[in-house]
């Protein structure tokens, strides 16, 4: 569905994205992750033609980028882009002008969509009286009214609270069933893992790691890893070393790579003679891989 080859693009000399390549399947939910800067929006600026790029090829659908691509594409950008004083169903009706649907289509359409994200009963209720989350809702709607093959969600959670979120995260899941193609984009490492079947980790303008969770997972040599809470920390790593644990600290947490899986109370005997306050065990998750990944760097 979407294929970007060798890209490129600097600002004066600040080289921002760097021979970047990826591609998306059909009916996948991609997620890029990145910190600030990492070149998340560029990139999508680029393949929504909005940007022209130094050098590199993108296809979508197995057309190269141009306006005519647009309509093959769906953004929610990160800002919502609404007119706060219409109302939702005149907004999707703005939008659905741009894309040239005619008024039968566009009527479908509008109530289809407002459906889709949850808003039939505020269709008439102005942009301005609607919750942030619903706002964030509408704004997807935006990008889902001329039924686009591939959706951008570019942040579309961010700043929103915990029911708001999974209320878009249930939207992003009902859109993958019908198959449509999703290019997510989050700071939210929790939400990649939920939604994403691959991930793509970008920094500085270059994808550093990319797969599954599953091969991402490959990248750290640990069946599993503790975090343990202790006053003792130095003697803590210091015996754990011997025992073949590896030590890394995430945040201020304390934490140990296990090379194979073991019983809890194998574990705590590790750490014999040392007051331990709890040990709590998880999976290697995208949050241990996306700080391997990138400290290496
Ligand atoms: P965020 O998560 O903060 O949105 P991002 O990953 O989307 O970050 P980009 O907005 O793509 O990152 O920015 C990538 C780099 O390009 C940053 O260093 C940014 O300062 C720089 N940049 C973006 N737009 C311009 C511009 N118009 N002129 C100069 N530099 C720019």
């Amino acid at each position: 569905m979407l294929k970007i080859q060798n890209l490129n693009k600097s600002y004066k000399l600040r080289k921002v994205i760097q021979n970047l390549n990826l591609h998306i399947d059909s009916g996948e939910v991609y997620g890029l992750i990145g910190a600030n800067g990492a070149g998340k929006t560029t990139t999508i600026n680029i393949i929504c033609n909005l940007l022209k790029a130094d050098s590199g090829n993108i296809t979508i659908n197995n057309q190269p980028v141009s306006d005519a691509t647009k309509s093959i594409i769906g953004i929610a950008p990160q800002e919502n882009l609404l007119y706060k004083t219409l109302s939702c169903e005149e907004n999707l009706k703005f939008f659905a002008d741009i894309y040239g649907l005619n008024r039968e289509t566009r009527q479908k359409q509008i109530k289809e969509t407002l459906a889709a994200v949850n808003l039939l009963d505020r269709a008439k209720s102005p942009v301005e009286t609607l919750s942030g989350g619903m706002q964030r809702r509408l704004n997807i709607a935006v990008a889902l009214v001329h039924q686009p093959k591939l959706v951008i969600l570019d942040e579309p959670t961010t700043g929103l609270d915990i029911e708001a979120r999974y209320e878009i995260w249930e939207l992003i899941r009902q859109l993958k069933n019908q198959g449509i193609t999703i290019l997510l984009t989050t700071h939210l490492l929790d939400e990649a893992e939920r939604l994403c079947d691959r991930i793509g980790i970008l920094k500085n303008g270059r994808i550093l790691a990319e797969g599954s969770l599953a091969q991402l997972r490959t990248l750290i040599p640990a069946a599993e890893i503790i975090v343990v809470k202790t006053a003792q920390e130095e003697q803590a790593i210091a015996c754990a070393k011997k025992h073949g644990f590896t030590p890394r600290f995430y945040g201020n947490e304390l934490t140990f790579w296990l090379s194979k899986s073991l019983e809890l109370k194998e574990i705590i005997s590790r750490f014999d003679g040392i007051k331990i306050d709890s040990i709590a065990r998880h999976p290697v998750g995208l949050e241990h891989i996306y700080v391997e990944v990138t400290q290496q760097d």
